[in-house]
């Protein structure tokens, strides 16, 4: 038996806490089944991120009639898009290797609990006092063989397909969608319901498919019946909800309808860690799970599923186990985007989450065309929304669609942050006229709104 001071399973965002282990002198085992780096810089954010790059680019040429601009896109060199996207995919382990000192041994095969704090990898038994599950999600299985899910295209291995078929509302759907669209692949997006992101505020889910819809072609309330594989083409019959049958040929489907838990595969009907009715870990506020000195951490635990909350997380448990941290991570406001065509950024409730819970707020909805640069970019659907505690001021849910609300967002986070008060968000100084500037009468116009609420609860 192979003995460690750390064993990590899973060198995702975990990567990280290795190699800050391995330098702080800890003998540390880093076991990973894929490459280095995990999902985000392998197979999700950064390269679908690099692909939503081209495909804004390409919508902004499409648009430019809005600017009085004539334009025609000559050719789109897709070879070299997906070329380009590889060759970043094809760094990342190289690149992840360099972070560690001797310290770290990497062990690449997949590990399995044998005994509460026993993991075999390669058929090596390896012990240590504190061990980290960081073992993340993968794609749930597609129905079909020849199907993709996400990972088939980072990176894209198989031959560019001429059109493809995506099934999913979720975000990874309505990213890839508007990137295969945008780039001139004969793309249809099949969703069960009539929503797309519903997740999102509905009053912000309903401007994004008004907006998105008018690029992409959505069937709604659709259903696959059968498909067949033939000639490299997928014959797809669709079945909408009121029975209607249609046809379809695709070159190729993607599945994006979700991903689920790697535990299944850690052996821990071999230990006293406990799952949840989905599958994924339990764990307490420390991120300890049911066996002393075992922690989950990222999305093993199913609870953001985002990098930057697995980031957050993973920090706050370094803290813990090399600083003397006493306190839990207080995670009120998870923040997220979709950064699709047009683009959301969100935190904290939604309307929608803050009547199921039966408390007391208000709302606010704002255009963007108070600002001379958002008036700029010609475009009317821009909108700001709070959902507010009317006694407090507390800011309990911001929802922005429009031009740059990831990046928008982070002035509302701030204040969320360090002291969460619209007023602040109403009295503080703006450069005019930025784009931010937007969030001013969406501030004003809230505040507004809250003094009128005191002044009728008054009474
Ligand atoms: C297409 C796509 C787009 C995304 N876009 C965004 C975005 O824009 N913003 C955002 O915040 N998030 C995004 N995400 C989510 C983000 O990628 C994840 O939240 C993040 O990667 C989670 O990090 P993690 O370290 O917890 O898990 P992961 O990064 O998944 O790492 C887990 C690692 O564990 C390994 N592993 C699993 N089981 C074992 C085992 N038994 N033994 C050894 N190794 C094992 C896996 O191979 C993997 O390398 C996206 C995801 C996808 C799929």
């Amino acid at each position: 038996m192979k003995e460690f001071d750390l064993i990590i399973i899973g060198a995702g965002r975990a990567s990280n806490l290795a190699a800050k282990a391995g330098k702080l002198g800890l003998k540390v085992a880093l076991i990973e089944k894929s490459s280095l780096g995990g999902t985000c810089p392998n197979r999700g954010c950064v390269p679908s991120k690099l692909l939503i790059g081209y495909a804004n680019k390409i919508r902004e040429i499409k648009e430019s009639k809005t600017h009085f601009i004539k334009s025609k896109i000559e050719h789109i060199d897709i070879e070299k898009i997906f070329k380009e996207t590889n060759k970043y995919i094809d760094s990342i382990d190289e690149n992840y290797q360099k972070k560690f000192n001797e310290n770290v041994i990497i062990f690449r095969g997949e590990g399995k609990f044998i005994a509460n704090k026993i993991v075999e990898v390669n058929n090596e038994k390896l012990t240590a006092p504190t061990i980290i599950i960081a073992t993340g999600t993968r794609p749930a299985k597609v129905p079909y063989e020849k199907a993709w899910s996400s990972d088939n295209i980072f990176p894209l291995k198989d031959k560019i397909p001429n059109s493809i078929t995506i099934v999913g509302a979720g975000f990874i759907a309505c990213e890839l969608t508007n990137f295969f669209d945008a780039i001139g692949i004969k793309t249809k997006q099949l969703v069960r319901s009539n929503t797309l992101l519903s997740n999102e505020d509905e009053e912000i889910s309903s401007i994004f498919k008004e907006e998105y819809c008018k690029n992409i072609d959505v069937e709604f309330e659709t259903n696959i019946k059968e498909v067949k594989y033939q000639n490299e083409k997928f014959y797809i019959t669709l079945e909408k909800n009121d029975g209607t049958i249609k046809e379809h040929i695709s070159e190729a489907l993607l599945y994006a309808t979700g991903r689920v838990s790697n535990a299944d595969k850690l052996g821990l009907e071999n230990t006293d860690i406990e799952l949840n009715k989905k599958g994924f870990i339990k764990r307490d506020e420390f991120f300890q799970t049911k066996v002393k000195g075992v922690y989950v951490v990222g999305d093993a635990s199913g609870e953001h599923m985002l990098q930057h909350a697995a980031a957050y997380e993973i920090n706050h448990l370094s803290k813990i186990l090399f600083e003397n941290e006493k306190e839990p991570l207080k995670f009120k406001y998870m923040p997220h985007a979709v950064f699709s065509f047009p683009e959301i950024a969100s935190v904290g409730l939604t309307e929608q989450k803050a009547k199921e819970l039966n408390i007391n707020y208000i709302t606010t909805t704002t255009n963007w065309l108070a600002s001379a640069k958002a008036l700029s970019l010609k475009i009317k659907y821009p909108r700001t929304k709070f959902i507010l505690n009317p006694k407090t001021y507390e800011i309990l849910g911001c929802h922005l669609i429009g031009f740059e609300s990831a990046t928008m967002i982070h002035q509302v986070l701030a204040i969320m942050h360090i002291n969460n008060d619209i007023r602040h968000l109403k009295e503080m100084l703006y450069i005019h006229p930025a784009l931010s500037e937007a969030l001013l009468p969406a501030a004003v116009e809230a505040v507004a709104k809250i003094q009128e609420y005191k002044k009728s609860h008054k009474k």
